[in-house]
């Protein structure tokens, strides 16, 4: 069967610093490698839940896509149209903590299977089941192929009737602001769903209000925009409606993929037809029970982790 949520984008394994404050311009411990990339770990979430998902993207032949492969299949996630182009290593993230909470990475991307979508790797029928396709900002700015290959991915989906998610995921070190903003502007204003956080939205929009913000991104009703707001939940606008969701009080162990989780459980909120408070409610817990294990993907909770967490307070 075809999945019904899809993600394209960059699959990675991460290499991390053990602790806070080790920086990555000076010798030290790593610890890893950890299955990762946002649209990565968006799709595994979202399988968690369960829901039917495929992911396409790059991987080397090596023992990082081994890895990719292993998990995908582990996690159920249909691995059908995930390739190997020739020549390229797969895609490695450097990442380090700041005592401030702030993150520093080395990227290895652009040049690796993770930039080397091509268009041809899509196939038309895969679509054929689905509801939501799901981009992020940082597959947007690796390539002009990654982003060709995007944009048919969403004409495909169109074309069967399905939403498109876009998480602007704003990597400066991978993209600088002024581009990021001309690149992703027309997936901003396609998205049925647009889940950046406060801070990318102000970057993006050079506003720093939130109202004003939100203004700038919905120039029709249809459109869902959601703020992150790590501990402190998230915003949802939805035409002239706005709702501030309380984030849950967890301890914070590693904050990597808790949007990425987030996103997953709201697009599954979406699909039950909640009220739009319950779906932030439901996606603020995936997104808090993230934070709370250092592996990236393997912080994505199930449904029941979930319902515990609602039910406990
Ligand atoms: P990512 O590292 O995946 O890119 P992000 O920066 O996109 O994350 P955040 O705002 O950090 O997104 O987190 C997404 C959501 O996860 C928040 O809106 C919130 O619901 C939840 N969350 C994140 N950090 C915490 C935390 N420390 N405590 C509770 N909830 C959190
Ligand atoms: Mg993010």
């Amino acid at each position: 069967m075809n999945p019904r949520v899809i993600a394209i984008g960059e699959a990675l394994v991460e290499i991390m610093r053990p602790s806070p404050g080790q920086s990555l311009d000076n010798t030290g411990e790593f610890v890893g490698p950890f299955a990762s990339g946002a649209p990565a770990i968006m799709i595994v979430a979202s399988a968690r839940l369960g829901n039917e998902v495929g992911f396409i993207g790059g991987i080397g032949d090596d023992a990082f896509g081994r890895l990719l492969l292993d998990r995908f299949d582990e996690e159920g996630v249909d691995s059908r149209l995930i390739q190997m182009p020739e020549g390229y290593n797969t895609g490695v993230a450097f990442v380090a903590y700041g005592l401030d909470g702030s993150r520093e990475f080395v990227f290895h991307l652009r040049y690796a299977a993770a930039g080397a979508l091509r268009p041809e790797m899509l196939d038309p029928a895969y679509f054929s089941n689905i509801e939501w396709l799901h981009i992020s900002g940082s597959t947007l700015a690796l390539s002009s192929a990654c982003r060709e290959t995007c944009q048919q991915a969403l004409k495909y989906t169109r074309d069967n009737g399905g939403r498109f998610s876009f998480d602007p995921n704003l990597r400066e070190e991978l993209l600088s602001i002024e581009p990021s903003r001309r690149i992703f502007d027309s997936y901003i204003a396609a998205a049925d769903v647009l889940l950046p956080t406060a801070e990318e939205a102000h970057a993006l929009t050079g506003k720093n209000d939130d109202d004003q913000a939100a203004q700038a991104f919905i120039s029709e009703t249809k459109k869902i925009l959601v703020l992150k707001r790590g501990v402190q939940g998230c915003s949802i606008y939805f035409g002239d409606k706005r709702f501030d969701i309380d984030g849950f009080e967890v301890e914070e162990i590693d904050p990597t993929g808790a949007g990425d989780c987030f996103n997953a459980a709201f697009l599954t909120g979406l699909d039950h037809d909640w009220p739009l408070e319950e779906v932030g409610r439901f996606a603020n817990a995936a997104g808090a029970l993230a934070v709370t294990r250092k592996d990236p993907m393997g912080g994505a909770p199930t449904r029941e982790d979930i319902d515990e967490l609602l039910a406990s307070t």
